[in-house]
Protein backbone atom coordinates (compact mmCIF):
# COMPACT_ATOMS: atom_id res chain seq x y z
CA UNK A 1 0.00 0.00 0.00
CA UNK A 2 1.27 3.41 -0.74
CA UNK A 3 1.69 6.47 2.12
CA UNK A 4 2.85 9.39 2.20
CA UNK A 5 4.70 10.97 4.96
CA UNK A 6 4.91 15.03 5.62
CA UNK A 7 7.98 16.31 7.15
CA UNK A 8 9.06 19.69 7.73
CA UNK A 9 12.24 20.17 6.02
CA UNK A 10 15.11 22.31 8.12
CA UNK A 11 17.50 23.42 5.00
CA UNK A 12 20.58 25.12 5.82
CA UNK A 13 21.46 27.95 3.07
CA UNK A 14 22.92 26.35 0.09
CA UNK A 15 20.00 23.16 0.63
CA UNK A 16 17.65 26.88 0.23
CA UNK A 17 19.19 28.00 -2.21
CA UNK A 18 19.12 24.66 -4.82
CA UNK A 19 15.88 24.11 -3.28
CA UNK A 20 14.26 27.38 -4.70
CA UNK A 21 16.48 26.99 -8.15
CA UNK A 22 14.76 23.46 -8.44
CA UNK A 23 11.18 24.51 -7.61
CA UNK A 24 12.27 28.04 -10.66
CA UNK A 25 13.33 25.38 -13.13
CA UNK A 26 10.72 22.94 -12.75
CA UNK A 27 8.45 25.61 -13.52
CA UNK A 28 10.38 27.34 -16.04
CA UNK A 29 9.73 23.84 -17.78
CA UNK A 30 6.75 23.43 -16.77
CA UNK A 31 5.60 26.87 -18.90
CA UNK A 32 8.36 26.36 -21.70
CA UNK A 33 6.75 23.40 -23.14
CA UNK A 34 2.69 24.52 -22.09
CA UNK A 35 4.11 27.82 -24.26
CA UNK A 36 5.47 25.50 -27.44
CA UNK A 37 2.87 22.89 -26.85
CA UNK A 38 -0.09 25.91 -27.62
CA UNK A 39 2.19 27.32 -30.42
CA UNK A 40 2.69 24.60 -31.87
CA UNK A 41 -1.16 23.60 -31.95
CA UNK A 42 -2.20 27.39 -33.49
CA UNK A 43 0.56 27.34 -36.28
CA UNK A 44 0.29 23.49 -37.16
CA UNK A 45 -2.54 21.93 -35.26
CA UNK A 46 0.18 19.36 -34.00
CA UNK A 47 0.23 18.13 -30.57
CA UNK A 48 3.42 17.54 -28.61
CA UNK A 49 3.03 14.47 -26.44
CA UNK A 50 5.31 13.74 -23.18
CA UNK A 51 8.09 11.24 -25.39
CA UNK A 52 8.59 14.76 -27.93
CA UNK A 53 8.75 16.89 -24.85
CA UNK A 54 11.28 15.00 -23.18
CA UNK A 55 13.68 14.54 -26.52
CA UNK A 56 13.19 18.84 -26.84
CA UNK A 57 14.16 19.03 -22.98
CA UNK A 58 17.16 17.12 -23.66
CA UNK A 59 18.34 19.86 -26.23
CA UNK A 60 17.00 22.84 -24.05
CA UNK A 61 19.32 21.65 -21.23
CA UNK A 62 22.32 22.31 -23.53
CA UNK A 63 20.97 25.93 -24.69
CA UNK A 64 19.83 26.89 -20.58
CA UNK A 65 22.65 25.54 -19.19
CA UNK A 66 21.88 26.59 -15.24
CA UNK A 67 18.82 23.65 -16.47
CA UNK A 68 21.60 21.73 -15.58
CA UNK A 69 22.41 22.61 -11.71
CA UNK A 70 19.07 20.76 -10.40
CA UNK A 71 18.01 17.54 -9.88
CA UNK A 72 16.51 15.77 -13.40
CA UNK A 73 14.06 14.00 -12.34
CA UNK A 74 12.35 17.66 -10.95
CA UNK A 75 12.46 18.35 -15.09
CA UNK A 76 11.02 15.38 -16.42
CA UNK A 77 8.44 15.25 -13.04
CA UNK A 78 7.36 18.62 -14.71
CA UNK A 79 6.75 17.13 -17.95
CA UNK A 80 4.49 14.58 -16.83
CA UNK A 81 2.44 17.14 -14.71
CA UNK A 82 1.90 19.41 -18.30
CA UNK A 83 0.61 16.03 -19.80
CA UNK A 84 -1.37 14.76 -17.09
CA UNK A 85 -2.89 18.72 -17.10
CA UNK A 86 -3.43 18.51 -20.91
CA UNK A 87 -4.97 14.86 -20.13
CA UNK A 88 -7.31 15.93 -17.68
CA UNK A 89 -8.66 18.87 -20.11
CA UNK A 90 -9.11 16.95 -22.90
CA UNK A 91 -10.98 13.95 -20.45
CA UNK A 92 -12.98 16.72 -19.36
CA UNK A 93 -14.17 18.52 -22.28
CA UNK A 94 -15.47 15.05 -23.45
CA UNK A 95 -17.04 13.99 -20.19
CA UNK A 96 -18.78 17.14 -19.73
CA UNK A 97 -20.63 18.48 -22.23
CA UNK A 98 -21.13 22.57 -21.37
CA UNK A 99 -20.00 21.72 -17.62
CA UNK A 100 -16.65 21.81 -17.53
CA UNK A 101 -14.41 21.43 -14.30
CA UNK A 102 -11.50 21.11 -15.41
CA UNK A 103 -9.97 24.09 -17.30
CA UNK A 104 -7.23 24.54 -19.38
CA UNK A 105 -3.27 24.36 -18.38
CA UNK A 106 -2.68 27.44 -16.83
CA UNK A 107 0.86 29.44 -17.01
CA UNK A 108 2.63 28.47 -13.27
CA UNK A 109 3.30 32.11 -11.86
CA UNK A 110 5.96 32.77 -9.55
CA UNK A 111 4.49 34.19 -6.40
CA UNK A 112 1.00 33.86 -4.36
CA UNK A 113 1.08 30.20 -4.39
CA UNK A 114 2.83 26.84 -3.18
CA UNK A 115 5.77 25.57 -5.14
CA UNK A 116 7.18 22.67 -5.57
CA UNK A 117 9.27 20.07 -7.80
CA UNK A 118 8.75 16.10 -7.24
CA UNK A 119 12.18 13.70 -7.57
CA UNK A 120 11.61 9.92 -7.86
CA UNK A 121 13.95 6.95 -6.60
CA UNK A 122 16.41 5.37 -8.19
CA UNK A 123 19.72 3.52 -7.03
CA UNK A 124 19.40 4.62 -3.89
CA UNK A 125 19.10 7.92 -4.83
CA UNK A 126 16.77 9.36 -2.13
CA UNK A 127 17.37 7.70 1.57
CA UNK A 128 15.93 8.60 4.99
CA UNK A 129 17.83 8.04 8.28
CA UNK A 130 17.20 9.15 12.01
CA UNK A 131 16.19 12.92 11.18
CA UNK A 132 18.00 13.34 7.50
CA UNK A 133 16.57 12.90 4.28
CA UNK A 134 19.06 12.80 1.11
CA UNK A 135 17.85 13.99 -2.12
CA UNK A 136 19.02 14.00 -5.29
CA UNK A 137 22.12 16.63 -5.99
CA UNK A 138 21.10 17.91 -2.34
CA UNK A 139 22.84 16.22 0.34
CA UNK A 140 21.24 15.25 3.74
CA UNK A 141 18.56 17.79 4.50
CA UNK A 142 17.23 17.70 8.14
CA UNK A 143 14.23 17.37 9.30
CA UNK A 144 12.20 17.61 12.12
CA UNK A 145 10.78 13.90 13.06
CA UNK A 146 6.92 13.38 14.08
CA UNK A 147 6.50 10.11 12.82
CA UNK A 148 8.38 6.67 11.85
CA UNK A 149 8.91 6.57 8.25
CA UNK A 150 8.46 2.91 6.83
CA UNK A 151 8.77 1.03 3.75
CA UNK A 152 10.14 1.58 0.25
CA UNK A 153 10.50 5.00 -1.00
CA UNK A 154 8.82 5.61 -4.83
CA UNK A 155 9.22 9.51 -4.92
CA UNK A 156 9.76 12.85 -2.78
CA UNK A 157 7.34 15.91 -3.51
CA UNK A 158 9.30 19.08 -2.15
CA UNK A 159 6.93 22.30 -1.23
CA UNK A 160 8.03 25.82 -0.33
CA UNK A 161 4.54 26.62 1.32
CA UNK A 162 3.39 30.37 1.39
CA UNK A 163 5.21 31.54 3.49
CA UNK A 164 8.77 29.97 3.11
CA UNK A 165 8.23 26.62 5.12
CA UNK A 166 9.77 23.65 3.42
CA UNK A 167 8.39 20.77 3.42
CA UNK A 168 8.94 16.70 2.29
CA UNK A 169 5.71 14.05 1.53
CA UNK A 170 7.69 11.30 1.04
CA UNK A 171 5.19 8.74 -1.22
CA UNK A 172 6.86 4.86 0.25
CA UNK A 173 4.96 1.39 -0.66
CA UNK A 174 4.57 0.26 3.35
CA UNK A 175 2.79 -2.81 4.97
CA UNK A 176 0.17 -0.99 7.36
CA UNK A 177 -0.66 -2.58 10.09
CA UNK A 178 -4.68 -3.86 9.99
CA UNK A 179 -6.90 -2.99 13.00
CA UNK A 180 -8.79 -5.90 14.08
CA UNK A 181 -11.72 -7.15 12.53
CA UNK A 182 -14.70 -6.12 14.69
CA UNK A 183 -18.89 -6.44 14.03
CA UNK A 184 -20.03 -3.11 14.23
CA UNK A 185 -21.39 -1.25 11.22
CA UNK A 186 -22.53 2.95 11.45
CA UNK A 187 -24.23 5.05 9.62
CA UNK A 188 -23.32 9.14 9.43
CA UNK A 189 -25.55 12.12 8.38
CA UNK A 190 -23.08 14.50 7.79
CA UNK A 191 -24.57 17.80 8.74
CA UNK A 192 -23.69 21.71 9.91
CA UNK A 193 -25.21 22.46 13.36
CA UNK A 194 -23.19 19.44 13.90
CA UNK A 195 -20.22 17.44 12.32
CA UNK A 196 -21.88 14.66 12.54
CA UNK A 197 -25.02 12.31 14.15
CA UNK A 198 -23.94 8.14 14.06
CA UNK A 199 -26.56 6.07 14.02
CA UNK A 200 -25.35 5.05 17.52
CA UNK A 201 -27.16 8.21 18.87
CA UNK A 202 -23.17 9.29 18.90
CA UNK A 203 -23.11 13.12 18.46
CA UNK A 204 -19.63 15.07 16.96
CA UNK A 205 -19.95 18.66 17.36
CA UNK A 206 -18.71 20.73 14.57
CA UNK A 207 -15.92 22.88 15.46
CA UNK A 208 -15.81 25.47 12.50
CA UNK A 209 -11.84 26.24 12.61
CA UNK A 210 -12.95 29.21 10.08
CA UNK A 211 -15.23 31.10 11.85
CA UNK A 212 -13.35 30.95 15.18
CA UNK A 213 -10.45 32.57 13.40
CA UNK A 214 -12.59 34.99 11.47
CA UNK A 215 -11.49 37.89 13.46
CA UNK A 216 -7.43 37.35 13.26
CA UNK A 217 -8.10 36.41 9.32
CA UNK A 218 -9.78 40.21 9.62
CA UNK A 219 -6.85 41.26 11.19
CA UNK A 220 -4.26 39.99 9.04
CA UNK A 221 -6.53 40.68 5.63
CA UNK A 222 -6.78 44.97 6.55
CA UNK A 223 -2.95 44.72 8.01
CA UNK A 224 -2.04 43.36 4.42
CA UNK A 225 -4.28 45.57 2.09
CA UNK A 226 -2.49 48.57 4.86
CA UNK A 227 0.93 47.84 3.30
CA UNK A 228 2.82 49.10 0.50
CA UNK A 229 3.33 47.08 -2.64
CA UNK A 230 6.80 45.97 -2.63
CA UNK A 231 7.79 47.11 0.99
CA UNK A 232 9.14 44.58 3.63
CA UNK A 233 5.96 45.25 5.72
CA UNK A 234 4.18 43.50 2.99
CA UNK A 235 6.25 40.50 2.86
CA UNK A 236 5.89 40.47 6.59
CA UNK A 237 1.94 40.90 6.35
CA UNK A 238 1.66 38.24 3.71
CA UNK A 239 3.40 36.06 5.94
CA UNK A 240 1.27 36.18 9.23
CA UNK A 241 -1.49 35.79 6.62
CA UNK A 242 -0.38 32.29 5.52
CA UNK A 243 0.28 31.29 9.17
CA UNK A 244 -3.21 32.02 10.45
CA UNK A 245 -4.55 30.28 7.12
CA UNK A 246 -2.24 27.08 7.89
CA UNK A 247 -3.47 27.36 11.42
CA UNK A 248 -6.90 26.77 10.41
CA UNK A 249 -5.87 24.18 8.38
CA UNK A 250 -3.99 22.43 10.49
CA UNK A 251 -6.82 22.29 12.97
CA UNK A 252 -9.17 20.73 10.64
CA UNK A 253 -6.64 18.18 9.40
CA UNK A 254 -6.21 17.44 12.85
CA UNK A 255 -9.66 16.86 13.80
CA UNK A 256 -11.01 15.29 10.39
CA UNK A 257 -7.99 12.91 10.90
CA UNK A 258 -8.95 11.71 14.31
CA UNK A 259 -12.66 11.29 13.78
CA UNK A 260 -11.74 9.44 10.31
CA UNK A 261 -9.21 7.08 12.09
CA UNK A 262 -11.42 5.94 14.71
CA UNK A 263 -14.67 5.52 12.64
CA UNK A 264 -13.25 3.25 10.86
CA UNK A 265 -11.09 1.03 13.89
CA UNK A 266 -14.39 0.94 15.12
CA UNK A 267 -16.76 0.20 12.17
CA UNK A 268 -16.66 -2.33 9.54
CA UNK A 269 -18.87 -0.85 7.31
CA UNK A 270 -19.40 3.10 7.07
CA UNK A 271 -22.33 4.47 5.47
CA UNK A 272 -22.91 8.37 4.64
CA UNK A 273 -24.41 10.30 1.93
CA UNK A 274 -23.04 10.89 -1.43
CA UNK A 275 -23.11 14.37 -0.61
CA UNK A 276 -22.85 16.88 -3.83
CA UNK A 277 -21.14 19.78 -2.03
CA UNK A 278 -20.07 21.49 -5.38
CA UNK A 279 -23.60 21.86 -5.88
CA UNK A 280 -24.58 22.82 -1.81
CA UNK A 281 -21.53 25.48 -1.64
CA UNK A 282 -23.47 27.28 -4.37
CA UNK A 283 -26.29 28.47 -1.55
CA UNK A 284 -24.18 31.20 0.00
CA UNK A 285 -25.62 31.44 3.37
CA UNK A 286 -24.30 27.85 3.67
CA UNK A 287 -21.31 28.09 1.41
CA UNK A 288 -18.75 29.30 4.69
CA UNK A 289 -20.27 26.69 7.07
CA UNK A 290 -20.17 23.93 4.38
CA UNK A 291 -16.49 24.71 3.23
CA UNK A 292 -15.45 25.51 6.63
CA UNK A 293 -16.67 21.36 7.25
CA UNK A 294 -14.73 19.88 4.52
CA UNK A 295 -16.84 16.97 3.99
CA UNK A 296 -14.88 15.97 1.14
CA UNK A 297 -11.75 16.16 2.76
CA UNK A 298 -13.48 13.65 5.20
CA UNK A 299 -14.86 11.10 3.29
CA UNK A 300 -11.65 11.16 1.02
CA UNK A 301 -9.52 10.08 4.24
CA UNK A 302 -12.21 7.45 5.60
CA UNK A 303 -12.02 6.00 1.84
CA UNK A 304 -8.37 5.75 1.81
CA UNK A 305 -8.52 4.40 5.33
CA UNK A 306 -10.60 1.82 4.83
CA UNK A 307 -8.54 0.56 1.93
CA UNK A 308 -5.62 0.35 4.29
CA UNK A 309 -7.79 -1.29 7.04
CA UNK A 310 -10.45 -3.70 5.11
CA UNK A 311 -13.25 -1.75 6.25
CA UNK A 312 -16.16 -0.58 3.45
CA UNK A 313 -17.25 2.83 3.06
CA UNK A 314 -20.87 2.42 0.88
CA UNK A 315 -22.37 5.99 -0.25
CA UNK A 316 -26.02 6.26 -0.18
CA UNK A 317 -27.37 8.63 -3.33
CA UNK A 318 -28.48 12.39 -2.32
CA UNK A 319 -31.91 11.76 -3.43
CA UNK A 320 -32.52 9.11 -1.10
CA UNK A 321 -35.17 10.64 1.70
CA UNK A 322 -33.26 10.27 4.85
CA UNK A 323 -34.29 12.67 6.79
CA UNK A 324 -38.10 12.32 5.91
CA UNK A 325 -38.63 8.87 6.42
CA UNK A 326 -39.40 7.21 9.43
CA UNK A 327 -36.83 4.59 10.97
CA UNK A 328 -39.35 2.17 12.48
CA UNK A 329 -41.98 2.13 9.62
CA UNK A 330 -40.59 3.41 6.67
CA UNK A 331 -43.56 6.29 6.13
CA UNK A 332 -42.28 9.26 4.41
CA UNK A 333 -43.35 12.44 6.19
CA UNK A 334 -42.83 15.08 4.15
CA UNK A 335 -43.11 17.81 6.63
CA UNK A 336 -39.46 16.63 7.99
CA UNK A 337 -38.35 18.67 4.78
CA UNK A 338 -38.34 21.66 7.01
CA UNK A 339 -34.73 22.12 8.17
CA UNK A 340 -35.98 23.40 11.27
CA UNK A 341 -38.00 20.53 12.22
CA UNK A 342 -35.16 18.93 14.88
CA UNK A 343 -37.72 16.02 16.04
CA UNK A 344 -40.65 14.84 15.23
CA UNK A 345 -43.49 11.75 15.91
CA UNK A 346 -44.17 9.52 13.27
CA UNK A 347 -47.96 9.92 11.92
CA UNK A 348 -48.19 6.59 11.13
CA UNK A 349 -46.65 4.63 13.75
CA UNK A 350 -46.32 7.48 16.90
CA UNK A 351 -42.88 6.80 17.07
CA UNK A 352 -40.43 9.65 18.71
CA UNK A 353 -37.96 10.27 16.04
CA UNK A 354 -35.17 12.65 16.74
CA UNK A 355 -34.35 14.02 12.99
CA UNK A 356 -30.65 13.64 12.35
CA UNK A 357 -30.39 10.06 14.25
CA UNK A 358 -33.18 8.62 12.41
CA UNK A 359 -31.63 10.61 8.85
CA UNK A 360 -28.16 8.27 10.05
CA UNK A 361 -29.79 4.85 10.84
CA UNK A 362 -31.87 5.45 7.48
CA UNK A 363 -28.86 6.17 5.74
CA UNK A 364 -26.83 2.51 7.41
CA UNK A 365 -30.16 0.23 6.15
CA UNK A 366 -29.97 2.22 2.89
CA UNK A 367 -25.91 1.36 2.87
CA UNK A 368 -26.43 -1.64 3.73
CA UNK A 369 -29.14 -2.61 1.64
CA UNK A 370 -27.07 -1.25 -1.50
CA UNK A 371 -24.11 -3.97 -0.38
CA UNK A 372 -25.59 -6.93 -0.41
CA UNK A 373 -27.94 -5.45 -4.01
CA UNK A 374 -24.09 -5.45 -5.20
CA UNK A 375 -23.87 -8.91 -3.97
CA UNK A 376 -19.83 -9.10 -4.15
CA UNK A 377 -19.50 -11.93 -1.55
CA UNK A 378 -15.90 -10.31 -1.40
CA UNK A 379 -17.11 -7.32 -0.31
CA UNK A 380 -19.24 -8.91 2.25
CA UNK A 381 -16.15 -11.42 3.64
CA UNK A 382 -13.91 -8.37 3.66
CA UNK A 383 -16.43 -5.97 5.74
CA UNK A 384 -16.71 -8.35 8.29
CA UNK A 385 -13.22 -10.41 8.56
CA UNK A 386 -15.29 -14.12 7.73
CA UNK A 387 -17.95 -14.58 5.23
CA UNK A 388 -21.29 -13.37 5.72
CA UNK A 389 -24.66 -14.41 4.21
CA UNK A 390 -26.86 -11.82 2.22
CA UNK A 391 -29.70 -13.00 4.76
CA UNK A 392 -26.76 -11.96 7.84
CA UNK A 393 -27.03 -8.58 6.07
CA UNK A 394 -30.60 -8.84 5.31
CA UNK A 395 -31.43 -9.83 8.79
CA UNK A 396 -29.42 -6.31 9.98
CA UNK A 397 -31.36 -4.39 7.67
CA UNK A 398 -34.31 -5.32 9.70
CA UNK A 399 -32.36 -4.52 12.66
CA UNK A 400 -32.38 -1.22 11.04
CA UNK A 401 -35.72 -0.91 10.28
CA UNK A 402 -35.91 -0.52 6.66
CA UNK A 403 -37.31 -3.90 5.65
ZN1 LIG B 1 -43.23 5.50 11.63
Amino acid sequence: MQKAFKVTLTPNHSQEVLINKSIGCARFVYNHFLALRQQLYLTEQKTLNYNACSQQLTLLKKEVEWLQEVDKFALQNSLRNLETAYKNFFADLKKAKGKRNVGFPKFKKKHGCKQSYKTNLTNGNIQVIQNGLKLPKMGWVKFHKSQDITGTIINVTVTRTNRGKYIASILCETEIEKYPQVAQNIGLDLGIKSYLVASNGEVVDNPKYYRTQKRKLRKAHKKLSRTVKGSSNRVKAKIKLALTYERITNLRDDFLHKLSTRLIRENSIICLEDLRVANMVRNHKLALSISDASWTKFITMLEYKSVWHDRVVQKVGTFYPSSQTCNHCGFINPLVKDLKLREWSCPSCNSYNLRDKNAALNILGEGLRLLTAVGTPEVIKNACGEFVSPEVIQAEIVEAGIA
